[in-house]
């Protein structure tokens, strides 16, 4: 499937995509990368991530504009850019918008010592770091439900226990944000029945997966996949067999 979409076979690259929003009233964020912190930070990931912080304010940002962090799910490469090292936290003003079922699952340290492999363990220990000191600003999740007007959540399970994308309208116009419903945009799109190594559920995973990618393209919705190529916007055509993925063009600047 890689040689047939001329990408490379030796190795995968993912993307992380953080979409910002100005929805007039608040600024919201969708994700924050696997963030800066030494102990809990990047260096899963690659010499790549851990540049948002930086690059927020080189984009006119201030860190403490953020109203409101939207997670699509609590694994490290979502919600790792939280804190900093001394757990302070980044977005001193936001809120974190985040499924009580993985707030919850993630969050909880009495089944550490039940966890098999480090980086599992080390996924549950990280999370609490980066989680906790927003404990008193959560804005619960659950279900299909309206974070803010214009943003609702869609409860997808199985990557994570509360895995959810959202659908961002306004003006007659939306953007599903994926999260972590497909990874890669050749290999879960043409076989999206295909199951991935770091889902907690594979079986649910693949139904949710299923679902979406066919509300997708049956609505022919855009969508925003966190780890498609950048900035991962596109829409998704039903084959024969799977689906295939078109990007949005990116207007020059
Ligand atoms: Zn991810």
């Amino acid at each position: 499937m890689l040689r047939g979409a001329f990408l490379p076979t030796e190795k995968l690259e993912l993307d992380q995509n953080v979409l910002l929003v100005d929805n007039g009233k608040q600024l919201i964020m969708f994700d924050t990368g696997s963030g800066i912190n030494a102990e809990y930070g990047p260096m899963e990931f690659g010499p790549k991530p851990g540049k948002l912080y930086e690059n927020l304010r080189i984009a006119g940002f201030d860190p403490s504009d953020i109203d409101l962090i939207v997670l699509t799910h609590a694994h490290p490469d979502h919600c790792w850019g939280l804190v900093d090292d001394a757990q302070n936290r980044l977005y001193p003003n936001a809120q974190v918008a985040v499924s009580m079922v993985d707030y919850s699952y993630w969050t909880d340290l009495s089944r550490v010592p039940n966890i098999q492999g480090t980086l599992q363990r080390k996924a549950v220990l990280g999370t609490h770091f980066n989680l906790i000191p927003y404990a008193d600003r959560l804005v619960p999740v659950v279900g299909d439900k309206e974070v803010v007007p214009g943003i609702a959540a869609i409860a997808t399970p199985g990557h994570t226990p509360g895995h959810s994308a959202y659908i961002i309208s306004s003006a007659g116009e939306s953007l599903v944000v994926l999260g972590d419903l497909s990874h890669h945009q050749v290999l879960l799109l043409q076989r999206p029945t295909m199951e991935f190594l770091f889902d907690t559920d594979p079986a649910a995973a693949v139904r949710s997966r299923v679902k979406m990618l066919d509300m997708l393209a049956t609505d022919r919705l855009e969508a925003l996949a966190f780890h498609f190529p950048f900035p991962g916007r596109g829409h998704v055509l039903k084959q024969a067999s799977g689906y295939s993925y078109l990007p949005t063009p990116i207007p020059l600047q």
